[in-house]
């Protein structure tokens, strides 16, 4: 079996991703293009190409004077990620795309087509420094931020890859974004936000998608959540909480030893009340380690006055780990407790699962066999 070595060598001193459109405001757009020399109002033709019809492609922007093309192409959408490849499974209608950034690194996005909506799942950074032991991102740690740039663009090549027919089902529209990939988005708030934006700002400034179809996904960092209340952009607030006892969750996600339970829900409480919006409970389920109906009862019992809905992912055990997901019986007895305080609750699906492309599985590895990954 051949190794391919995907990764270049890491540069010893970090070269900044080049400035990208999608990495400005759209005054700052028109701004960038007044200071090259450039008219405003081809920044609005931009936006069109990039937000409405999802091309970076400058040679096909034929209301754009050739000579032009390819200062735009270089001050303005230089290529920030490039596919290195896709895996699919469920028929095609999940499929994982592998990114290679410009400096080398990898990271992931996973696209889900369902019978109501087609969700991506995108990475705000390559790796993570949350360190939750049973998520795959976290076992190497934080190799840097994304940009607001490299965010967006995991979303408009999703759009793209949905407008082009390219899923089976035909030509449709991109509807639902998660910060559910690799990262923790609120430890590289700004360009989350700017990126949220991005994803949100109706066409043609924006994707046009709606706040409420975006997700941000957290393990509980309060000063970002704070934070977000203030922005008036009212996503979804997903809280990765796995466990009501802090005496556990000090371990599943060491985070918790700065931010105790109590405080993340009142943060996320907070956002509720600001927002209006209902808020989910992420809670991977693992087994004989945070399922049993006593830790049910806790979560019900801190809940229950809550607008939250409880999201329980049976757990996608990662290579080399110890823990496995839950006995039906336990899941069920888990459903039904939590029920018992009517509080909300779903068990996610595996999408993916068997292409590493299930929740905490996205672990761009830098060495990938010649075989797709051996598989
Ligand atoms: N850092 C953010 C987003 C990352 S992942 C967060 O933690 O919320 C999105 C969700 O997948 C989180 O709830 C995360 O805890 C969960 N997850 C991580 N590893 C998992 C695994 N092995 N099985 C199931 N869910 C997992």
């Amino acid at each position: 079996m051949t190794e391919i070595k995907l990764v270049f060598d890491e540069p010893k001193q970090r070269v900044k991703p080049p400035v990208h459109f999608a990495d400005l405001e759209p005054d700052a757009r028109k701004a960038r293009a007044v200071e090259l020399g450039i008219p405003g109002f081809r920044a609005n033709q931009m936006a069109v190409h990039f937000f409405t019809h999802y091309s970076d492609e400058t040679d096909t922007w034929s209301d754009i004077p050739k000579d032009l093309r390819e200062t735009l192409a270089k001050e303005f959408v230089p290529k920030l990620i490039t596919l290195v490849k896709s895996v699919t499974t469920d028929s095609g209608k999940t499929r994982k795309d592998l990114w290679r950034l410009h400096d080398g690194v990898l990271v992931e996005s996973v696209l889900m087509r369902y019978s109501d909506r087609t969700t991506v799942c995108i990475s705000s950074q390559a790796g993570c420094g949350m360190n939750c032991p049973f998520c795959a991102t976290g076992q190497s740690g934080l190799t840097r931020n994304l940009t607001a740039g490299e965010i967006t663009a995991q979303v408009v090549a999703a759009a793209r890859i949905c407008a082009a027919g390219e899923l089976p089902g035909g030509e449709t529209r991109l509807s639902n974004v998660v910060f559910m990939g690799m990262g923790e988005p609120m430890a590289n708030y700004n360009a989350v936000m700017r990126s949220i934006r991005n994803i949100t700002t109706p066409q043609p400034d924006g994707l046009g998608i709606g706040a409420r179809s975006v997700t941000l996904s957290t393990v509980g960092l309060v000063n970002g959540i704070e934070k977000l209340c203030d922005e008036g952009i009212p996503v979804t607030l997903a809280v990765s909480l796995h466990t009501p006892d802090d005496e556990l969750r000090d371990t599943l996600v060491p985070i918790n030893s700065r931010w105790k339970v109590r405080e993340v829900l009142a943060a996320a409480d907070k956002y509720e009340a600001k927002t209006g919006r209902r808020y989910s409970i992420e809670y991977a389920l693992i087994r004989d380690i945070n399922d049993q109906a006593w830790r049910a009862d806790l979560l019900g019992r801190l809940l229950r006055n809550r607008n939250a809905h409880v999201n329980l992912i049976p757990l996608n055990p990662t290579p080399g780990s110890k823990w496995t997901a839950s006995r039906p019986e336990d899941e069920a007895e888990f459903v039904r407790v939590l029920e018992g305080y009517k509080v909300p609750v779903t068990v996610r699906d595996t999408r993916g699962r068997e292409i590493d492309g299930a929740c905490g599985q996205l672990a761009a590895s830098e060495i990938i066999s010649g075989d797709e990954k051996a598989k």
